[in-house]
């Protein structure tokens, strides 16, 4: 039979993700590819959890999420950001980031249509934005005084009379990059100017470094009114298989998303989201260790990468690090990752694979450190061996 996946989806083949961690099990590699925590998030969390299991919150919750998460999340907008978003009407809870930015790219582009994305980008943003036929017109972040950025007449030149939206994550997975008020600004001037919706994933919100604070694109003059954004509560709070995410958009956009989301999966599992919003409410504490402790984490990897040889960017957020291979001889970090495991038993990621122009980006490697001091040790010890 000939392949029965539609034409669309046909070069989403297997995740480079899957890939990697495959060659982590199969070589006894320590995984620094996949970005997920090996620790647990707040215990008073997951007890929530499981006490709603036990009282019976195992039916469908409604539709746009429960009440209590809704509002939880209103607060946490209020209280972090100054930004007003009604429970009712304004906030959708969906399943994980993943579902919200799926959801709303369905729900806001016709065939034909163009969104723009910074690449390197998260991989969902792609497929999103084929399954709903319309085209990824990807603006490039360069390395510049250590950091990752874009050329804002690049942003501006990428806008033609069919894009429809700019999607714009901050903090940055894969670089790093936590978007200054200046860079939003410009991003902020261009959605104004050429009519644009900004659809925001900001889920590693809370996952800032070095006091660099993280500006929702929502608070700008003139955005919240064409801003869907989105977070989740996985990387907030180290439980990314819960899969509990949000929206918080004007009333018109919100149902736009939930038109979707309705007939994608309808509701988000109710147990997760009394949880959640328990987190919301009484478990920021815990973030803010997770934070100072993911900064202690990065500045571990960063110093074992350079003494192992490789040039480090350092990131302002995120669970990321990139590293420049040149240094050490290399030059496709494609050809190094498939072969790391047998040269140092360490599996990383490649970051030319989240680029429409890899050839951009086939210096870049990327490591997780989001990970135990001791497996970051033990790596750093193995990719001596490079050298
Ligand atoms: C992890 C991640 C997501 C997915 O979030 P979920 O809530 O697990 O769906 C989305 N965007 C970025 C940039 C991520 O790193």
């Amino acid at each position: 039979m000939s392949d029965p996946l539609v034409s669309r989806m046909r070069r989403f083949g297997t995740t480079i993700f899957a890939e990697m961690s495959a060659l982590a099990v199969r070589t006894g590699s320590i995984n620094l590819g996949q970005g997920f925590p090996d620790t647990d998030g707040p215990a008073s969390m997951l007890d929530r959890a499981v006490e709603a299991i036990r009282s019976g919150v195992n039916q469908y919750p409604p539709g746009p999420g429960l009440p209590q998460l809704r509002q939880a999340v209103s607060e946490h907008r209020r209280l972090h950001y100054g930004l007003d978003y009604d429970p009712d009407g304004e906030v959708l809870v969906t399943v994980g980031a993943t579902e919200a930015i799926a959801a709303t790219v369905l729900a806001l582009c016709e065939q034909g249509d163009e969104v723009i994305a910074f690449e390197p980008y998260y991989d969902s943003y792609a497929a999103s934005i084929a399954l709903a036929g319309a085209r990824l017109a990807a603006v490039t972040l360069r390395p510049k005084e250590g950091r990752f950025t874009f050329d804002p007449d690049e942003l501006r030149a990428a806008v033609t009379p069919r894009t429809r939206a700019i999607l714009v994550n901050s903090p940055h997975n894969p670089t790093g990059t936590v978007f200054t008020r200046e860079e939003l600004a410009v991003i902020a001037e261009v959605c104004q100017e050429r009519d644009l919706i900004a659809i925001t994933d900001e889920v590693y919100e809370h996952l800032t470094f070095d006091g660099v604070a993280h500006v929702p694109l929502a608070t700008l003059p003139g955005m919240r009114e064409r801003t869907v954004m989105i977070s989740s509560a996985g990387k907030t709070f180290s439980v990314t298989g819960w899969k509990t995410g949000w929206v918080c958009a004007p009333p018109e956009l919100t149902r736009a998303a939930q038109t979707v989301k309705q007939f994608l999966t309808f509701t988000v599992g109710g147990p997760w989201q009394l949880a959640v919003a328990h987190g919301l409410r009484e478990e920021l504490g815990w973030v803010a260790e997770l934070r100072a402790a993911l900064q202690s984490k990065r500045d571990r990897l960063m110093s074992g990468l350079s003494g192992a040889g490789f040039e480090v960017l350092k990131p302002s957020g995120t669970y990321f690090v990139q590293t420049d291979i040149r240094p050490l001889g290399f030059t496709d970090g494609l050809e190094l990752t498939r072969r790391l495991p047998e040269l140092a038993g360490v599996v990383a990621i490649p970051t030319q694979v989240f680029y429409d122009h890899p050839e951009r980006g086939r210096h870049f490697v990327r490591f997780a450190f989001c990970k135990k001091d001791e497996v970051i040790d033990e790596a750093v010890t193995r990719l001596k061996r490079l050298g």
